[in-house]
C-alpha cells in the first residue's frame, strides 16, 4: 500500500462552512416560506465592472486571431500587468519596487498556501488567532505545526487577537521564523497602524524572520495613515513578502488573478550558512510548478488600473462600504458591540452575554433568518464573536440589518 502524508491526518476537519450549510438547509426545509439572507460568505455579489469586461472581450478577440493569439505566457506574468501594478500600487505611493519583483498568480489563496514550501520544515510559524485558515492548514500539511491538542497545535506560536488588544497581534516572547500577518484582517476587520507594523518589521529584522503579509483587503482601507502595503515601513523590503488579490478589489473571485511581491533583497539561510535570494527561489518554484494566468485574465486585471477601471471599482467598493455601515448601525441599534467594517468588508461582533458563537448563529438564523459565521470557526480566540460580511447587495443587506436591529438580546 502507498503510504500517505501523515500530516494530512492532523488537520482538524474543516467543519465550519459545511456545518453552516447543513444548518441553513435544515432550517429552510422546515420553514420553506421564510427568506434566509446570507451575510456569511466572503464572496462578492457585484459583477465585473465595464472596463474589465471590455478588456476581456478585446483580449478574447485577440486570442481568436492567428496574429495576436498567445500560447503559454511568462510564468511570472505579462510585463504589461506587472508594470501597471508596480506603478499604480507601489511607485505612485513612493515605494521603489520594480516590475520583476511582482509575480502574477491565479489567487492569493494559492500563493499564500504555496509560499511556505520555500522554508525548512523546522521553521517556527507565528500566526494570528483568529486566523484565515489557509495559513495554518498549509503549515500543518507541511509538517511544521506539531500535535493538535485542545484546539491548538503545539508547535505553532499563536498571536491572540482579542478585544483587550484591539485585535492587534503582539510580538511573541519566543523566536518565530515565519510570521503571517493579515491587514485589513479577515475575520476581525482590524488593521495594523504604521507604528504596530514597524514593531513587526523590527522584530523580523532582529530575528532574521520572514513576514508573509496578506493585504488582500487593502482596497477597503478608508482611514488615512493606515498602511496599504508593508513596504511603507522602512526595512520591510528586506524581510517581507506581500500578497494582494484582484478578488475583493475588483470582483475577480471567479475570474482569478492576484499577485505576490517578493523583493530581490529578501534572503534566507541554508543549513551551511549560505544566504539565498527568496526571489530566486520563488521564481524557480513558479517556473517549475505554474504555467501562468490566462492572457485574457491578465488584460482584464490591467484594465482595473485604467482611469475608468479605477473609478468603476471604487464605486463598487463604496457600495460594499455602505453595506458595512448599514450592518454596523443595525448591530448598535440591537445593543450589540461590533468591530471592523470601516477599513474592511468584515464586521466582527461580540456575542451577547450567555451566547457563544454557535448559539448566536442559531439565534440569528431562527429569529432573523440571517446567516453569518461563528467566530470560533477561525480559532479559539474567535469564541464569543461572530463575523458578518458586507458583500451582499444593498437591498438584501438592508433587509437583513432591519431584522437584526429588531432582535432582543
Ligand atoms: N487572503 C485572505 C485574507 C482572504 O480572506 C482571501 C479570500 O477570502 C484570500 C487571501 C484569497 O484570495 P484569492 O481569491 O485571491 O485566492
Amino acid at each position: 500500500m502507498t503510504a500517505l502524508n501523515e500530516n494530512y491526518l492532523k488537520l482538524p476537519g474543516s467543519y465550519l462552512f459545511s456545518t453552516i450549510a447543513k444548518k441553513v438547509a435544515a432550517y429552510k426545509e422546515a420553514h420553506p416560506n421564510q427568506s434566509v439572507i446570507s451575510l456569511g460568505i466572503g464572496d462578492v455579489s457585484q459583477p465585473l465592472v465595464p472596463a474589465v469586461v471590455e478588456a476581456l472581450h478585446r483580449a478574447s478577440d485577440e486570442m481568436g486571431q492567428r496574429e495576436t493569439f498567445r500560447g503559454y505566457g511568462p510564468e511570472q506574468g505579462y510585463a504589461f500587468l506587472r508594470e501597471a501594478i508596480v506603478k499604480h500600487d507601489y511607485q505612485n505611493r513612493g515605494i521603489p519596487l520594480s516590475a520583476d519583483e511582482i509575480f502574477i498568480s491565479d489567487g492569493a489563496k494559492s500563493d499564500v498556501a504555496n509560499f511556505q514550501e520555500l522554508f525548512a520544515s523546522s521553521c517556527k510559524v507565528a500566526l494570528q488567532n483568529p486566523v484565515y485558515p489557509v495559513y495554518l492548514d498549509t503549515n500543518v500539511m507541511a509538517g511544521r505545526t506539531g500535535v493538535f491538542e485542545n484546539g491548538r497545535f503545539g508547535g505553532v506560536i499563536y498571536l491572540p487577537c482579542t478585544e483587550e488588544n484591539n485585535f492587534v497581534p503582539q510580538l511573541p516572547k519566543e523566536h518565530a521564523d515565519i510570521i503571517y500577518l493579515c491587514s485589513p484582517n479577515n475575520p476581525t476587520g482590524a488593521t495594523l497602524s504604521k507604528a504596530e507594523l514597524k514593531k513587526w518589521v523590527d522584530y523580523a529584522s532582529e530575528h532574521h524572520s520572514i513576514i508573509l503579509y496578506d493585504s488582500a483587503y487593502e482596497a477597503y482601507i478608508t482611514q488615512p495613515g493606515i498602511p496599504h502595503s508593508i513596504y511603507e515601513i522602512p526595512g520591510a523590503e528586506k524581510v517581507a513578502v506581500e500578497f494582494r488579490s484582484f478578488s475583493k478589489t475588483a470582483g475577480f473571485t471567479g475570474t482569478r488573478c492576484a499577485y505576490t511581491v517578493v523583493p530581490k533583497v529578501v534572503q534566507v539561510t541554508a543549513a551551511d550558512g549560505m544566504l539565498h535570494s527568496l526571489h530566486a527561489l520563488w521564481l524557480r518554484r513558479q517556473t517549475t510548478k505554474f504555467n501562468g494566468v490566462p492572457y485574457i485574465v491578465q488584460r482584464a486585471a490591467e484594465a482595473v488600473y485604467s482611469a475608468q477601471g479605477q473609478q468603476q471599482i471604487k464605486a463598487v467598493i463604496d457600495g460594499y462600504r455602505q453595506n458595512a455601515e448599514v450592518i454596523l448601525n443595525a448591530l448598535r441599534k440591537a445593543g450589540l458591540t461590533a468591530f471592523g467594517g470601516v477599513n474592511a468588508p468584515y464586521i466582527w461582533l461580540k456575542t451577547p452575554k450567555g451566547l457563544d458563537s454557535w448559539s448566536f448563529f442559531d439565534k440569528l438564523l431562527t429569529e432573523a433568518q440571517v446567516v453569518g459565521t461563528p467566530g470560533v470557526g477561525f480559532g479559539t480566540c474567535g469564541e464569543g464573536f461572530f463575523r458578518l460580511t458586507a458583500f451582499n447587495t444593498l437591498q438584501l443587506t438592508k433587509q437583513a440589518a432591519a431584522r437584526v436591529a429588531s432582535l432582543k438580546f
